[in-house]
């Protein structure tokens, strides 16, 4: 329950052996046509759960969402800036090219503008509500003000399922804002745009289509094996635009049967694992509720957790999950913020070595807490339980050694703690 490692589906992992044993290069028609033609069927089907007009929008797989977050940035960056290709970014003339990300961005989608050429210090840092999402006024304030100072946000980058809570941005004002900006709407909704699945989760998306791009990826939330990114582009013809290379002995200018559906010109993967086989397959037995039931129980189970952990007097659970991801702190009484903080890493520690459970740790609004990620439908409340049980457990013992050890040393300034 710590991470968002998915279980995987059984038949998934047996067709990932067959496709490992049977090489399909999945970028090239001729040598991948099932995986190609897998992309198109899948294409098909999550664009209408999108709501997208047949024939209109475009999906290409990727090896994780890192690298379709990257992806979609370059496309968003030869659209807005199409001297950038060939001229490099110095070619923009006075302005200098940004992105803009929600504060609670994953750290791929920061890294991007490292990779491609904008640098750190052109990343706007969008501002939150109460919730942990992007507050569309806060975020127009800061895009003028990025504008006044000289920067061209070409980008806009906002989350379905932030790594840290799970938290939605609130999807149609940004798509507004972003087009007000002449901006790209990325939404790396790697984590929660498997909500397209499911008819009770879908609503939490509202206004995902609106997005210029998105991606999700299916080894986290649709249970198949890593990697299987979607990468989904609103309009078609743009996937081919991130790499607008024409002078590869791959690469032909005459669409044939064998090159019209082929992914290897949209992606940066040129060697790609067929892994759309495996949700393809699996998909096609068990069909779209065995996904929906499986994220719609670990939905529900998070907020069961959520419920039990708020009714618990030592422990502090500070937002309602919106997604299988919970956040909270552990404070037996009489411990103080600081003291708090460096508690909730000891007990990640303690916990993670006694075997048992293991869970993660973030950092939000200056406090350490403790991160768990529901992936596995076999987790029950009893599993909550037994770990709320350890944690109250270790913390009992890191405490009395505190006691301990600062009745033994009293007057000795410094606590070895710290460097624990
Ligand atoms: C996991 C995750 C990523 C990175 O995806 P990979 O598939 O591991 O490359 C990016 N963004 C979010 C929100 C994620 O949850």
């Amino acid at each position: 329950m710590a991470r968002q490692f998915s279980s995987v589906m059984p038949v998934a992992a047996v067709f990932d052996m067959v496709s490992a044993m049977v090489p399909q290069p999945a970028s090239y028609y001729e040598a991948g046509q099932f995986a190609n033609i897998a992309d198109r069927l899948l294409e098909e089907t999550f664009g209408r759960l999108i709501g997208w007009p047949h024939g209109r929008f475009e999906m290409v797989t990727t090896s994780g969402a890192s690298l379709a977050n990257m992806t979609a940035v370059l496309v968003a960056r030869n659209h807005c800036l199409p001297q950038s290709w060939n001229g490099g970014l110095a070619v923009q003339g006075s302005r200098r090219p940004a992105i803009a990300v929600g504060e609670d961005a994953h750290f791929s989608v920061t890294r991007v503008a490292g990779i491609v050429g904008i640098g750190q210090d052109q990343v706007i840092r969008l501002p939150l509500n109460e919730r942990r999402q992007i507050c569309p006024e806060r975020a127009a304030a800061a895009l003028d003000s990025a504008a006044f100072r000289g920067l061209d946000v070409f980008c806009v980058i906002a989350s379905a399922g932030t790594t840290s809570i799970g938290a939605n941005d609130p999807f149609p004002e940004l798509a507004a804002l972003a087009k007000r900006h002449r901006a790209w709407l990325h939404v790396d909704a790697a984590h929660n745009g498997a909500f397209l699945v499911s008819d009770r989760l879908r609503p939490r998306l509202s206004g995902l289509g609106l997005a210029d791009s998105f991606c999700l990826d299916a080894h986290k939330t649709l249970f198949v094996p890593a990697l299987c990114t979607l990468l989904f582009y609103r309009e078609k013809g743009m996937a081919e635009t991130a790499f607008p290379q024409k002078d590869s002995y791959v690469f032909d200018p005459f669409e044939d049967e064998m090159t019209a559906v082929q992914s290897g010109v949209k992606n940066f993967e040129c060697t790609k694992r067929p892994a759309i086989l495996n949700l393809w397959l699996a998909w096609s037995l068990y069909g779209r509720h065995a996904f929906a039931d499986k994220l719609e129980h670990l939905v529900t189970m998070t907020g069961v957790a959520h419920d039990y952990l708020a009714n618990q007097p030592d422990f502090f659970v500070p937002y309602r999950p919106e997604s299988n991801i919970l956040c909270f702190v552990h404070r037996p009484a009489g411990v103080d913020s600081r003291r708090l903080s460096l508690l909730q890493i000891q007990l990640r520690d303690r916990v993670r070595a006694a075997g048992q459970y293991l869970l993660s740790k973030v950092d939000l609004d200056g406090q350490t807490m403790l991160r768990m990620v529901l992936m596995n439908h076999r987790i029950g409340l009893h599993d909550i339980q037994g770990v709320v049980a350890e944690i109250r457990r270790h913390a009992r013992d890191i405490l009395e050694n505190d006691a301990t050890q600062s009745a033994s040393r009293s007057g000795i300034t410094g606590s070895s703690l710290e460097r624990t």
